[in-house]
């Protein structure tokens, strides 16, 4: 009998009304393992409403506790991580190794998350008026939705809910349909690590889930992730129904190589940053710009790296795993099509690459595209898999040009070792993510995640303080103690003295 993923609601696994599922597929396999349940709006209602019956005592519980809570589940996280790993590569499809980045990245959010402390005091300001004092606090929001992608099925929850959490809301975890098991590990680790039931829930579906959270009245804020389209999308209509959003989109990173770069490491870092987790990283370098005088070079060290790639089921060591779904994988095989008719140039071809996995998995190998042209959909859209584009430049000028027309603003790299000119870089393109001769930009946790332009919708970023920020709200309260007798009728507006 085919297994079925439940929601996990109120502390327990639930089945709710739906009789609706979704396979989920191992993508180095190219089967179905499970179907995962698929929620009504109405399944969505009971997740709420647990998550609005523990919201209560969850608040007012001590710093202390919840303290407590984070630095158990961290404990057990880092313990159990190779578990979790083996969840994400079987139904995400990228490599062992990936799977324990991302996994690290997450246990990362859950540590800074532990200087909630700190970072939840309010401020105080004594004797603003003779004998009046202002001082602040932070407070929980409610009951907050989070909306995440197929791409990180553990860290993009993790990036939010440790934080949620500990600044006293409860949540409703929407994990992508593509992958969900890992989310529901996550929820059944932070119970066994102390977590009150209904805290955390996890509520499994698509559209319809997605839907029902942005709408429903008892939810105060929403988190999330995911393409442009939908990132949009969530934005107005979570906005339109009063409640509080960030939504972080898609992308399409360029890395800049200066002639004066060490071709070597810019070589290194375009292989491991276009095909590292097979391209389907919202930080992954798409579109590499090559000054003209050293594009030759570049172009031939970037594939005879590629050539020492392995591409198959990432529970065999390999460097670089399956794409998620077979339609996926057609789609973005079908950009190597449009490239051959926008006369690019295709270097390395990864329909033709050699696969060390079953012949039924969604494979694609590192492909390497050069001269695409900049009219070609090949360099404009997010292709979101290992293809790997290189554009000519003229120079730095062209670069920052190209750069700052795209549409997207996630991450950028420079590859130089002029700092002039990395400076100017850093200040002058429209992207919220810079790498300076490094490719991935993602900030550490005690910064924020977030791009700029069609990659973020709302003013607050991922995690970091700004994680805290999104996930509080301010009082500010303004005290006097004294005899009443010191009163008196004023209607003017309150001036200090
Ligand atoms: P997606 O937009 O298809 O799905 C994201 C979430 O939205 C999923 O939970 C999905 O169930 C839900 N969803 C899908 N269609 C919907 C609809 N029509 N209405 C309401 N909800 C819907 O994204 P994906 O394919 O899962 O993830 C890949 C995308 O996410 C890429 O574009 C990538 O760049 C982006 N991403 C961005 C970041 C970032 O931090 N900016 C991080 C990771 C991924």
């Amino acid at each position: 009998m085919t297994q079925i993923l439940e929601h996990w609601i109120d502390g327990k696994a639930w089945s709710g009304e739906s009789t609706r599922t979704a396979p989920v597929f191992d993508p180095a396999l190219g089967t179905p393992q499970r179907e995962v349940r698929m929620a009504t709006a109405t399944d969505v209602g009971t997740a709420v409403a647990a998550a609005a019956a523990a919201l209560p005592q969850w608040r007012d519980s001590s710093i202390a506790t919840r303290s407590r809570f984070l630095l158990t589940f961290r404990e057990l996280l880092n313990a159990r991580k190779d578990d979790l790993a083996q969840i994400l590569t079987a139904e995400h499809g990228k490599v062992l190794s990936d799977a324990g980045g991302e996994i690290a990245r997450g246990l990362e959010v859950v540590e800074f998350a532990l200087a909630m402390p700190q970072l939840l005091k309010g401020e105080f300001s004594q004797n603003v008026s003779t004998d009046v004092d202002v001082y602040s606090v932070r407070e929980p929001v409610g009951v907050v939705g989070i909306i995440s992608p197929f791409n990180f099925p553990a860290m993009v929850p993790l990036w939010f809910f440790p934080i949620a959490i500990a600044a006293g809301n409860t949540v409703v975890l929407k994990p992508s349909e593509k992958d969900p098991s890992a989310a529901n590990w996550l929820a059944e680790l932070a119970a066994e690590a102390g977590l009150p039931a209904g805290v955390l829930n996890v509520v499994h579906g698509d559209k319809e889930a997605v839907d029902a959270l942005l709408v429903h009245p008892d939810v105060a804020a929403i988190s999330f992730v995911g393409s442009t389209p939908i990132a949009r999308y969530v934005y107005q209509t979570a906005a339109a129904n009063d409640k509080r959003v960030q939504a972080l989109g898609g992308a399409k990173n360029h890395m800049l190589v200066l002639p004066d770069a060490d071709l070597d490491l810019a070589a290194d870092a375009a292989v491991n940053a276009g095909f590292g987790s097979a391209g389907e990283r919202c930080m992954a370098v798409s579109a590499l710009l090559a000054v003209d005088s050293i594009a030759d070079e570049l172009v031939a060290k970037i594939a005879e790296r590629m050539g020492e790639l392995r591409t198959g089921d990432g529970r065999r060591g390999c460097d670089m795993g399956p794409l998620i779904t077979r339609e996926h994988r057609d789609k973005v095989a079908g950009y190597l099509d449009v490239a051959a008719t926008d006369g690019a140039t295709i270097v390395v071809d990864g329909r033709e690459t050699s696969i060390d996995g079953a012949a039924e998995g969604f494979w694609l190998g590192p492909t390497l595209i050069d001269n695409v042209p900049t009219s070609s959909a090949v360099y404009q859209d997010e292709i979101f898999g290992p293809v790997l584009s290189v554009v000519r430049v003229s120079g730095f000028e062209e670069g920052i040009e190209l750069i700052n027309s795209s549409p997207y603003g996630n991450g950028v790299a420079i590859f130089t070792n002029d700092g002039g000119a990395a400076r100017q870089f850093q200040r002058r393109v429209t992207v919220g993510m810079i790498g300076i001769n490094v490719p991935i930009p993602v900030p550490v946790a005690y910064h924020s995640f977030g791009g700029h332009k069609a990659s973020i919708f709302g003013d607050a970023k991922a995690y970091g303080p700004q994680g805290f920020s999104f996930f509080t709200q301010e009082k500010a309260i303004t005290s006097r103690w004294l005899d009443p007798s010191h009163g008196g009728i004023n209607l003017g507006f309150p001036q200090h003295s």
